[in-house]
């Protein structure tokens, strides 16, 4: 049988004018009309203000951070279920995540667990929510709180990008917002993020820290520590063909998700939920209720790449020895940890294709 990916890049052939104009004009050094146009349409799809295309979704959570003059001592409250590109930039400046479990209905950051958390470091200095998978988090909740501790969310909207909480792009709800374009996410640049803010100084400093903090002077001067996160133009060009078909793509995740559900439907095998009152985009398709490690491998051998849910940080070596803040008996993240698992979502697998992942599934597991 042809392997069956997790999820890999779907060019549309679009992209191939953005590079072409590239080279024709010279433009293969950083910056440069792309990286100008695609910031431009990422602001008009998600109806924000200013963006700065960076090098990565990570590099784009660093220098969030830095932006708001986050350091050594300094509390962040992050969302224990993600990928650890989320909270790594806590530790590159020295200061502190506090991990928060998550709630059930969206597998993203528990409000309750936030509030108590909040209660407990009232003077965290940034609140972290990931639209987990795809899903957008209870942004209501999760801002109420946070305006009324005086804490700015980032919002790490780098599985999310085309999904909506209650009509509203996620990625606009945070102080800033960060997107990704690695090559797994629902479009690519091959490599790339982005930081997006209604704050224009947030987005000025943003691009002054990622190309080496230069000051306004006639020479190279530097009073500030600077970074080199800037996107090329090259990769920028690939992002604007994507983006054209951002839409399709979402539309054909969905259609996966929907397959997947109406195959697991009446077996103690569940979807990952979608609230009715978000638009979800379907990155990837997760089930709970197995056993992930078996069925993982059992998958693996057969050519079906499957991938266990992100490890919680709370479980993480690495982060093991950080404070974890739950409201429930058993944390909810654990859980989810024990019982689920990513199913191939890529939308060039076929209807016939996707039947014999679920016929497999449902066999290994009766
Ligand atoms: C992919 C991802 C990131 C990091 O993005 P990169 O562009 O790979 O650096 C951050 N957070 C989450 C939740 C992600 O899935």
């Amino acid at each position: 049988m042809k392997k069956i990916p997790l999820s890999t890049p779907t060019m549309c052939g679009a992209e191939l004018k953005y590079i072409h104009e590239a080279f024709d004009t010279n433009w293969i050094a950083p910056l440069g009309p792309n990286v100008t146009g695609f910031e431009n349409e990422i602001c008009k799809y998600l109806k924000i203000s200013n963006a700065a295309a960076l090098s990565s979704g990570t590099a784009a959570l660093h220098l969030a951070l830095r932006i708001l003059g986050i350091g050594e001592g300094d509390v962040v409250l992050c969302q224990s279920l993600t990928f650890a590109a989320t909270c790594n930039p806590i530790l590159y400046e020295k200061a502190t995540p506090v991990f928060i479990d998550s709630e059930k209905d969206t597998w993203n950051m528990c409000p309750d667990a936030l509030e108590k958390a909040l209660k407990k470091y009232p003077k965290a200095k940034a609140v972290i929510p990931v639209h987990l998978y795809g899903t957008p988090a209870k942004m209501d909740e999760i801002s109420e709180l946070c305006k009324n501790f005086n804490v700015p969310i980032i919002e790490d909207a780098a599985e999310s990008l085309g999904a909506a909480y209650k009509g509203k792009q996620t990625g606009t709800f945070g102080e800033m917002a960060v997107l990704s374009f690695n090559g797994n996410k629902i479009i690519t640049t091959s490599g790339g993020g982005m930081l997006v803010s209604e704050n224009e100084a947030y987005i000025k400093k943003a691009l002054f820290l990622s190309t080496q903090a230069r000051d306004a002077a006639p020479f190279y001067q530097h009073s500030e520590l600077g970074f080199n996160y800037r996107l090329s133009n090259i990769c920028a060009g690939i992002g604007r063909g994507q983006l054209t078909v951002l839409d399709d793509r979402v539309r054909q995740k969905k259609r996966i998700y929907e397959m997947y559900e109406a195959g697991f439907d009446g077996s103690f095998i569940k979807m990952n939920p979608v609230p009715n009152y978000v638009s979800a985009n379907y990155w990837l398709s997760c089930i709970t209720g197995v056993e992930p490690v078996n069925l993982y491998n059992h998958l693996m051998s057969m050519g079906i790449e499957a991938r266990p849910l992100w490890k919680p940080m709370n479980l993480q070596p690495l982060y093991e020895n950080y404070d974890f803040v739950f409201v429930q008996k058993k944390p909810v993240v654990n859980e989810l940890f024990e019982t689920g698992l990513c199913l191939p979502s890529d939308v060039k697998m076929t209807t016939e294709e996707q039947k014999s992942v679920i016929d497999i599934i449902k066999l290994f597991c009766s």
